[in-house]
């Protein structure tokens, strides 16, 4: 009989997403008529920039007349030549350290796998549910939650107690918030003092406007000998249906066997080179037209017009008396809800606004109490959910 990985019976199965498709069925068919507007996942609205579809369509063309195989695991080198050039050069990172991937969801589980499992985790809460879920399908149980609260402005201070590893997610999904130089510095200066790695996640780090906030983590002094850096493409240019990302390991990080160190990037590189093949030429491609000139223009075009929408429904919302968060640097707003839980706001903005939203909690503990609505709308969808807020806000508020 072959025997379980017995982490897996350690996950909880997260219902999240089938309940909130089969309350959205369930209404849908009590109400034929309906046009419900979905604010929840938070999934592009834009079809791909111009000059990126063309560059993935020249590369399939060009490999009708010349054969392109396997790439090398961690990405063909005209992608991380165009990646340190626009994105790395100016924080000292070196061509070597880039590594390109499918999307960084696979990194950061990937990741979690090199570190040895009696490590202790540090994981912000709320946050992005893959941290914590594969810190425990990788075997670890000692894990510490970060409580993001109004109390800390959804920024956790480093703990008085030590982490080995900690995931920090800047600006934060679901919070929308976005962790400035001085938050930053402290954590650095945290992973330096207890020789911890910092994991961080920068997937939202092209919807950055503030100019306090980093856009890198490696803006911050010490960053090299801590952090390890991870972006993608999904959202800053619409590639959740082509997968592209990257991740940065300094060569300054090791890993430890006792007191014996081994450099991460070894590691990494090592690991990638058994788990994957490669990303395809034309998917690559299309992520070397999304640095060049015209497809930043394209794409920070969309991104402007995702921030506009959150802008635009925060706005609407604080105007129904809503207190929210986020929306700013992000394409999140963290909405408080008042006295009702975070399901019971689920089904409220269902019912009377025919919207979907995520309840807070089904991105931890903390998160009950909030809603999370996703800006990745069009200009016109983004209208009628304002619309739908300001004509029917009066009789929602009244029923709370
Ligand atoms: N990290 C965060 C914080 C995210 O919100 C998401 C996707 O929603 C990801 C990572 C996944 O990124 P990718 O599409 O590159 O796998």
């Amino acid at each position: 009989m072959t025997q379980i990985n017995k982490h897996l019976l350690n996950l909880k199965e997260s219902y999240l997403f089938s309940l909130i498709e089969e309350k959205v069925a369930v209404f849908k068919k009590n109400h034929p008529n309906s046009n419900v507007i979905s604010l929840g996942v938070g999934d592009i609205a834009f079809p791909l920039a111009p000059v990126i579809g063309r560059g993935i369509s020249e590369a399939c063309l060009e490999m009708t007349q010349k054969p392109h195989g396997y790439s090398p695991a961690t990405g063909l080198p005209f992608l991380i030549e165009k990646l340190f050039e626009t994105e790395y050069k100016s924080y000292g990172i070196s061509l070597d350290e880039i590594c390109i991937s499918e999307g960084i969801n696979r990194d950061i589980c990937d990741l979690g796998n090199l570190i040895s499992v009696d490590q202790k985790v540090g994981i912000m809460d709320p946050t992005y549910p893959v941290y914590l879920k594969n810190s425990i399908l990788s075997g670890k149980s000692n894990i510490t939650l970060l409580p993001c609260r109004e109390e800390n402005g959804f920024v956790p201070l480093p703990p008085s107690e030590h982490l080995d590893v900690v995931y920090l997610c800047s600006p934060c999904n679901p919070t929308g918030i976005a962790m400035n130089r001085l938050a930053l510095q402290k954590w650095v200066d945290y992973a330096l003092r207890e020789k911890a790695i910092l994991l961080f996640d920068a997937a939202y780090a092209a919807f950055i406007r503030s100019s306090d906030v980093p856009k890198s983590i490696y803006e911050i002094e010490g960053a090299r000998e801590v952090a390890i850096e991870l972006r993608s493409f999904s959202k800053t240019a619409g590639f959740t249906g082509l997968r592209l990302g990257y991740t940065i390991v300094p060569k300054e990080l090791f890993l430890y066997d006792g007191n014996t160190r081994y450099n991460f990037l070894h590691f990494w590189k090592m690991h990638q080179d058994i788990k994957t093949n490669g990303i395809s030429y034309p998917i690559q491609k299309g992520g070397f037209a999304a640095l060049s000139q015209e497809g930043k223009k394209e794409t920070k075009a969309q991104i402007d017009s995702y921030l506009d929408s959150a802008k635009k429904i925060k706005e609407t919302l604080e105007h129904l008396g809503y207190t929210c968060y986020g929306g700013v640097d992000s394409p999140y707003i963290w909405c408080k809800l008042k006295g009702q839980t975070s399901w019971e706001a689920f089904d409220a903005f269902l019912t009377n606004y025919q919207i979907v939203t995520i309840p807070g909690v089904g991105f931890g503990k903390e998160g009950e109490g909030f809603i999370r609505l996703s800006s990745f709308l069009t200009t016109a969808v983004t209208q009628a959910v304002v619309d739908r807020f300001l004509k029917k806000g009066a009789a929602t508020c009244a029923m709370k």
